[in-house]
């Protein structure tokens, strides 16, 4: 043995009580994230589901002998305070609901519970454990990529995903934000916490955007993807509340994407074609976001693409699941992709009926 238990206990002592005043509850994962056992920029990313090449237990940088030390003495720690056991998942969101992140090599139900379970006061309320369990099994935000290589390739379509385009992983799998759903969603930079606050808390579906700082080797946050709708309510919000002219500069600030308006003009009517009854202003609105993705990469290719009726059907789709059903909620809320599409099924055809007259 090249280390004191007697040394060991008091670290360990001193850094569980530590994490039990900060965050109202210690796990293992915490504990040796304090002991520097762990590294914390590590285990943040992993929480995120940037990390799910290994198992949080294998990053865990510990002799087995006084690993297993440092575990009995934190069972006689929580022993001797007589703290009570809250059970939380360690999860991440995907666009096709949400999963369990990978704790254990082995998956050991064993390992997997020890490693799930926290540790609270004993006086702690009923409703106060119940808010702390929730707190501790809530997923992280989707995350969404700025993508740095350039020979990204979405696995769903085959596109390319250009550097500087969003990316999602799905597992392992990337996918370009068509694909997984979130091209509905507009870039909200990071800078301005009360919009980003509002914007988020308005919009039903939203993903933060993460880059890969090469120099730093490390993913930094770049902002928000939040629907039209929503940025329109927290600037409005920001407008209503704060000094006037501190709010437009703000408003300001938000980066918008210039759009073809030839190409608007066509894909409207394009779309009126195929869609008689779709409302003018909805088609306007459905065409200015497939000319933002046509523009914006290949140019006239692209937009020839755009016009091709079949394009059109897919863009009119996209547009009426996430404007008039509930398909962003269901996502949010963790249902999965082709569950969430069948459950919206029939309110889907009836407003697509309906415009075709
Ligand atoms: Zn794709």
């Amino acid at each position: 043995m090249n280390y004191s238990v007697t040394q060991l206990r008091e670290r360990v002592l001193i850094a569980a009580e530590k994490v039990l005043k900060r965050n109202g509850s210690v796990g293992p994962l915490e504990l040796v994230q304090e002991l520097d056992f762990l590294q914390w920029r590590y285990f943040e990313d992993w929480r995120k589901g940037l990390k799910l090449d290994s198992p949080i237990e294998s990053r865990i940088q510990c002799g087995t002998e006084k690993l297993a030390d440092t575990y009995r003495l934190f069972a006689e720690w929580v022993t001797e305070k007589g703290l009570k056991t809250i059970e939380a998942e360690y999860s991440r969101r995907t666009v096709n609901g949400v999963e369990a992140l990978p704790l254990t090599t082995d998956n050991n139900t064993e390992r997997e519970t020890f490693y799930r379970t926290h540790y609270a006061p004993a006086e702690l309320s009923e409703k106060k454990s119940e808010r702390l369990q929730q707190k501790l099994t809530k997923a992280p935000d989707l995350v969404v990529f700025v993508t740095t290589s350039d020979d990204a390739k979405c696995s769903e379509c085959d596109d390319e995903i250009m550097p500087g385009e969003f990316l999602f992983l799905e597992g392992h799998m990337p996918l370009c934000v068509r694909c997984a759903d979130l091209d509905r969603l507009v870039f909200l930079p990071s800078g301005d916490t009360a919009m980003t606050r509002r914007a988020k808390k308005h919009s039903p579906l939203s993903a933060v955007v993460m880059k890969f700082n090469r120099s730093r080797k490390r993913y930094e946050r770049q902002g928000l993807l939040v629907t039209n709708a929503a940025l329109a309510q927290a600037e409005d919000d920001c407008i209503a509340d704060a000094d006037q002219r501190a709010a437009r500069r703000e408003v300001a600030a938000v980066q918008r994407i210039v759009v073809d308006q030839k190409l608007v003009e066509q894909m409207s009517s394009a779309i009126l074609e195929q869609f008689p009854n779709c409302p003018a202003d909805e088609a306007h609105q459905i065409a200015a976001h497939a000319a933002v993705r046509g523009s914006g990469r290949v140019g006239r290719s692209a937009a020839g693409r755009e016009l091709d009726p079949k394009a059109i059907t897919l863009a009119v789709i996209a547009h009426v699941r996430h404007v008039h059903t509930s398909y962003d909620t269901l996502l949010m809320n963790g249902v999965e992709r082709g569950e969430a599409r069948e459950q919206i099924r029939d309110s889907l055809d009836e407003v697509l009926n309906s415009w075709r007259g």
